[in-house]
């Protein structure tokens, strides 16, 4: 039986995959614990497999994360120590380039970029059916792009101005309060747009679409397809707003159609488990870890 798993900044979803997804666990990502003994904990049967998707960034050939904005333990191995505990294989993937695949499976979009907005901002790239990986399995950190080098707004990641910095669900309540309105949740800031707040809706609406075309102009897709928890709650605004993507004048490429995710907030889950049935080879032989005979904890 396979394994996937789901990281991310809040939620974690495990779900074992036979013909169909069974056991969906969803949990809270802890902040306290080494993130590969929480997986362990919550392993409760017996599995051949493990597939994962998680927040990176990565160094896939090692199979853990490093320099990660929303854990206290920044850097933290993941796959190494699972594996030599449970002596079974464990994939990793970056989540957003999990769901793009997901996606790509569901869409059968050739060219596809898919962006989750959750806590922060993932983005996952399909060109000419090639999943983009980069050297570490980070080619698609696009949420750390500048939208605004003049802005006061500070990433997770200590950059200025950055996408995730604007519209990551964290931070939207200090974009809203760059903006001189206080609101203490990113809930509450879309209350506020959906009561009529045109300050926010237009920053917001300007960052989004900034973003969007950019993404758009990095990659050329014909599909971009949106997902993530923060999405999935208010997906007919960020829907609205994109309508107007082939007028917004900083777009340079044929403009993409903008869908949904078909698998909802779990299409890194799903992604997790597709790659570990099709296992791209490009993929698969960047975790080189998978080779270690003998491995340490440190
Ligand atoms: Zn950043």
């Amino acid at each position: 039986m396979l394994l996937a798993i789901d990281i991310g900044g809040t939620k974690t979803f495990m779900g074992i995959f036979d013909t169909e997804l069974k056991s969906l666990k969803k949990l809270r990502t802890p902040k306290d614990l080494p993130l590969w003994k929480f997986i362990l904990g919550n392993i409760d049967s017996d599995v051949d497999t493990i597939s994962i998707a998680t927040m990176g960034p990565l160094v896939i050939s090692e199979g853990k994360i490093i320099n990660n904005p929303h854990l206290p333990t920044k850097n933290q191995e993941l796959a190494r120590p699972l594996m030599e505990v449970l002596g079974r294989p464990v994939y990793i993937i970056n989540d957003a380039s999990a769901g793009a695949w997901a996606e790509y499976k569901a869409y059968g979009c050739q060219d596809l970029v898919y962006v989750a907005f959750g806590t922060g901002i993932g983005v996952g790239v399909i060109v000419d059916g090639h999943l983009l990986l980069g050297k570490d399995g980070n080619a698609h950190e696009f949420g750390h792009v500048t939208l605004d080098l003049n802005s006061s707004l500070i990433c997770g990641c200590g950059g200025k101005g950055h996408a995730e910095a604007l519209l990551g669900g964290n931070n939207l309540p200090k974009l809203a309060a760059s903006n001189g309105i206080e609101v203490d949740s990113s809930a509450k800031f879309f209350e506020e747009i959906y009561a009529g707040n045109k300050t926010l809706y237009s920053v917001f609406r300007d960052a989004l679409l900034s973003f969007i075309s950019s993404l758009s102009n990095a990659y050329d897709p014909e599909c971009i397809v949106l997902g993530g928890g923060v999405f999935e709650k208010h997906k007919e605004l960020y829907m609205n707003i994109l309508r107007h993507l082939n007028r917004y004048e900083g777009i340079v490429v044929r403009v993409p159609k903008i869908k949904p995710a078909k698998f909802g907030e779990l299409s890194a889950l799903y992604g997790a488990a597709f790659l570990a049935v099709d296992k791209p080879k490009h993929w698969i032989s960047k975790l080189t870890y998978l080779k270690t005979n003998s491995l340490s904890l440190d």
